[in-house]
């Protein structure tokens, strides 16, 4: 099965650079200049991943990616040139999952695709290759908790009925915690299980997801009633 990536950006010289990188990795890439073009194929082309410039002539990449959001679940990494857009970015309020800012080296680009691409597949295929060895807990694919409810195959969450929007992290965030549900996960196995990558100690990163989850799901930070903190060990839904 190939791997089809989207990459939305109007400069022919950084979309050619951008695409030759990524066929090279065996991915196949569609070129788009604008953000119209580009989701017109939404329907039509199953993807993995999508690269958007923040920068085009039709639309804003900002636009692009909620839009994609509204109904898809795929990795976003957005292009930019200026700091303004960073803080937009990882403010995280946008859906995206990273971001990377020009000029940039396409060697860098290509790890960050795979790094994306490895968390999303790793996500999505979880347990599938073990159903009939352990199929009562693996194939768990929806928990009701008090009124969260989150499903691992739509990729929905809903809390008291009303539709959470949540980006890829938040929602293997979340995933994760549900399925470990009475126990106090670590900081470390969450990050390492969420992120596939090793625990940094002064990696503020869980903490900042957590919060950003937490905000979404409207909980006070004084007393969350779902999301728990354990000082100095990590998180856990009661
Ligand atoms: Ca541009």
């Amino acid at each position: 099965m190939s791997i089809n990536i989207m990459i939305v950006e109007d400069e022919p010289a950084i979309a050619d650079l951008v695409g030759v990188y990524l066929r090279n990795e065996n991915y196949k890439v569609h070129i788009f200049h604008g953000g119209e073009p580009a989701l017109a194929t939404l329907e039509t082309t199953i993807y993995d991943l999508a690269i958007l410039d923040v920068m085009l002539p039709d639309m804003d990449g900002f636009s692009i990616c909620r839009k994609i959001r509204e109904d898809y679940f795929f990795p976003i990494i957005m292009l930019t040139a200026k700091v303004e857009d960073i803080d937009k970015i990882t403010g995280l309020t946008i859906g995206a999952d990273d971001y990377i800012t020009k000029p940039f080296n396409p060697i860098e680009l290509v790890a960050r695709v795979k790094t994306q691409l490895r968390r999303y597949k790793r996500y999505n295929h979880a347990g599938n290759d073990k159903i009939g060895s352990d199929f009562s807990e693996r194939t768990k694919n929806e928990y009701d908790f008090a009124g969260l409810i989150i499903n691992k195959d739509t990729h929905k969450c809903s809390l008291y009925g009303e539709v959470i929007s949540l980006t890829p992290l938040e929602f293997n965030i979340l995933w994760f915690l549900c399925e470990n549900k009475g126990r106090v996960v670590p900081t470390e196995e969450l990050f390492e299980q969420v992120w596939g990558e090793k625990y940094m100690n002064s990696n503020n990163t869980v903490m900042a997801h957590i919060a950003r989850l937490r905000e979404k799901m409207n909980e006070p930070s004084r007393k969350p009633k779902f999301i728990k903190t354990v000082w100095g060990v990590g998180y856990t839904i009661e």
